[in-house]
């Protein structure tokens, strides 16, 4: 009885060392992917005992900071593990949310916190750069990575991702800027990035993501869901007109047109805007103009629609017409002519590409700053209708009150006027725009869109 006891476990443990073996040949054959703790990536060979890096020739795998759709959904992802209890807690939370993230770990947090990552699992979200099954890896530093891009593509996932909205990024020394910089930051196809080990006061702005979310009807879906709303981009040069705005320095002949208001007896005006503000703001400003049926144009500053781009789409979707700001918001007047026509050509190729087509041909100067010289250094770059104003809102200005910029409107509208507004955050635009409206319409007036009294 003794003896066959004893040979059973011989033979149980000899077994048990050939499944251990077998095991552990399986994660290397099956787990050819190595994430160090700085996530960079090394093939090894199939046994896991060599570095190796195997050449890879094929299209590299897409790096994807923000996806461009104009859906409003966004989505959550995590860098890093914290303590277990503090990790119940986010788990809690998002389920509590009704949530789904996307972790990305490395190789060693995984493995020294198995428990925890089981539960991540078990929660219905998904661990990234893990194994076979992850689609997604981040890079490390938060840059492109053309090295990890091909690793990926060979490994066989969709795509390394940044991220759009980063608070650690920011300097916030408490829950209210958090809050606060959450409320500006958050943008539709945007990708939420919280480092959960190295700022864990991020753990506590889910209820504030979740809140400013709301308030603008966006949602959370899961990374891999978002990015199944992307849209295909066609790159600039396939946009019908891209051409149309190029450099010439050969200006002096130009007669350009500089536009300040319509000659007319009819009670009709354009209410303009410009600059560019964030979802939050913009998305109040494009309810009240649909709630007087209202189509206006805005003047994009070009360098915030890089970072946003999706916005811009969306107020074209919305009806409105979208024309040139310039890229930097510089004065045109203090410009080198070389200067200026490289600002206006990038900011055109930046608005074609965010918004898929040709924009309305218009440009408005900065400041509303003009000389002939730099009208005709501005025609010949192809902008021939240069976008002035005669009624300044002055809405940006903190020391007009809400009554203040409401008379300068009513006091110096006529038929045929250009308004200028701005679309900026944190100005007196909200509380005066539907004032504004109301009295105009009391008046008789009529709204048109800028282009309408221009051929194109
Ligand atoms: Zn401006």
């Amino acid at each position: 009885m003794q003896k066959h006891s004893l040979f059973s476990m011989l033979i149980s443990l000899v077994f048990g060392i050939i499944l251990l073996m077998v095991g552990c040949m399986q994660t290397t054959q099956t787990d050819p992917i190595q994430i160090s703790d700085e996530h960079v990536v090394v093939i090894r060979d199939d046994l896991g005992k060599r570095e190796k890096i195997i050449p890879y020739e094929g299209k590299p795998s897409q790096h994807i900071d923000q996806v461009y759709t104009t859906e409003p959904f966004m989505a959550i992802t995590f860098n890093g593990l914290n303590e277990d209890e503090k990790m119940n807690d986010l788990l809690h939370k998002l389920k509590e949310e009704n949530i789904i993230a996307s972790f990305f770990l490395t190789k060693k947090e995984i493995i020294e916190n198995k428990e925890i990552v089981k539960r991540i699992i078990e929660h219905g979200h998904t661990i990234e750069i893990s194994n076979q099954e992850s689609y997604f890896v981040r890079p490390k530093p938060w840059k492109k990575d053309k090295k990890l891009q091909a690793i990926a593509a060979q490994q066989k996932m969709t795509a390394v991702i940044g991220h759009s909205i980063r608070p650690r990024d920011h300097d916030l020394k408490d829950k209210a800027s958090l809050k606060n910089y959450l409320g500006y930051a958050l943008s539709r196809g945007g990708i939420i990035s919280l480092d959960v080990k190295d700022f864990p006061q991020v753990l506590d702005s889910i209820d504030f993501i979740v809140e400013e979310a709301r308030q603008i009807n966006y949602s959370m879906i899961p990374l891999d869901e978002l990015i199944a709303f992307g849209q295909q981009r066609k790159p600039f040069s396939e946009i019908p007109g891209a051409d149309m705005i190029q450099k010439n320095l050969d200006y002096e002949n130009e007669e350009p047109n500089i536009f300040y208001a319509k000659e007319t007896e009819e009670k009709v005006v354009a209410l303009t805007f410009d600059d560019y503000g964030s979802d939050k703001t913009v998305l109040e400003i494009l309810q009240i103009l649909e709630e007087n049926d209202i189509q206006s144009t805005f003047f994009l500053k070009a360098k915030n629609v890089t970072r946003n781009p999706n916005l811009a789409k969306y107020i074209l979707e919305e009806g409105h017409e979208i024309a040139n700001h310039s890229y930097a918001h510089k004065r045109s007047t203090e410009l080198l002519p070389e200067e200026l026509q490289e600002d206006i050509v990038k900011a055109h190729q930046v608005i074609t590409e965010a918004i898929q087509e040709k924009p309305t041909m218009l440009f408005r100067p900065p400041f509303g700053n003009i000389d002939e010289s730099s009208a005709k250094v501005i025609s010949a770059v192809g902008f021939n209708n240069i976008a002035m104003y005669d009624v300044s809102s002055y809405d940006w200005n903190p020391d007009y009150t809400t009554d203040d910029v409401i008379h300068r409107v009513m006091d110096n509208v006529k038929p045929g006027s250009v308004i200028v507004m701005h679309m900026s955050d944190d100005i007196k635009n909200l509380e005066t725009l539907p004032i504004i409206i109301e009295k105009l319409t009391l008046e008789g007036y009529k709204f048109v869109k800028m282009s309408e009294w221009f051929d194109e």
